[in-house]
């Protein structure tokens, strides 16, 4: 039931959704080789069972992805802060950043204390709006959303000083590498069946790039168009 009392707990996190589950979450991320203690710090302390449905709740601490409909998962907590971390130790200045697949928000919402504004586009409305919902209830301030297909960026607002993409094109849309601002860096699954984790950087303010592969992922595919 939706009582305010009910909604604090939730809030709070009570259970298995509890601070302790939290923590071993968060130890198990630092096994695996996560070291930015200020990431870990938001993963810590992010209620990730507010992203999920409320029969899924008790699996939000678990480090594995998990369905939020629509044929969509919540990412893995290892590489939402893996990103997160990649895309800090790669940028000096993050004023703008874009995130393409804005999902249940969760992503959206490790990023977000770490730049200034965060422009995130989504092409399923409903998870869009949900989303919307989770992150100004937890007051984040600094997002921006856009019902969009993310392949074309945000053109209107860029040019970005780092973009992720949390959906998989089979190759680097040519719009994202465009919206870079000089030194830019786009972190981006790329592939079909076999994903590389990929990092392209803008040379200054030519219009040359440099692109390393960083790890294999599986993510959703990069899908084109909007549903209402
Ligand atoms: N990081 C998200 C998970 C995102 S799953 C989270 O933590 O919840 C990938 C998301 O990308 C899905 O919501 C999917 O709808 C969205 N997506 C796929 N193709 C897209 C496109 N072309 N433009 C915008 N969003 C897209």
């Amino acid at each position: 039931m939706n009582t305010p009392l009910n909604n604090k707990l939730r809030l709070q996190g009570v259970g298995m959704t509890s601070q302790r589950t939290r923590e071993r979450l968060v130890q198990r991320l630092v096994d695996q080789g996560i070291s930015n203690i200020e990431v870990l710090d938001v993963l810590r302390h992010l209620p990730r069972h507010l992203f999920l449905d409320e029969a899924l709740s008790h699996r939000a601490y678990e480090d594995t992805a998990l369905p939020i409909g629509f044929g969509q998962t919540l990412s893995q907590p290892y590489i939402v802060a893996r990103m997160t971390e990649i895309l800090i130790a790669a940028t000096s200045k993050r004023d703008k950043v874009l995130e393409i697949g804005t999902g249940s928000g969760y992503q959206t919402s490790v990023l977000a204390p770490f730049v200034g504004e965060l422009y995130s586009v989504e092409r399923i409305r409903p998870l869009q709006e949900k989303a919307r919902q989770i992150i100004r209830q937890l007051k984040i301030h600094n997002v921006r959303f856009h019902h969009a297909d993310g392949g074309f960026g945000w053109a209107s607002q860029g040019p970005f000083d780092a973009i992720l993409s949390a959906a998989a094109p089979a190759r680097i849309p040519e719009d994202l590498k465009q919206q870079l601002a000089p030194n830019g860096v786009l972190i981006i699954p790329v592939g079909e069946q076999e994903q590389v984790l990929t990092m392209v950087v803008r040379k200054g303010d030519s219009d040359e790039f440099s692109e390393k592969i960083l790890e294999p992922v599986k993510f959703v595919p990069l899908v084109q168009g909007v549903t209402r």
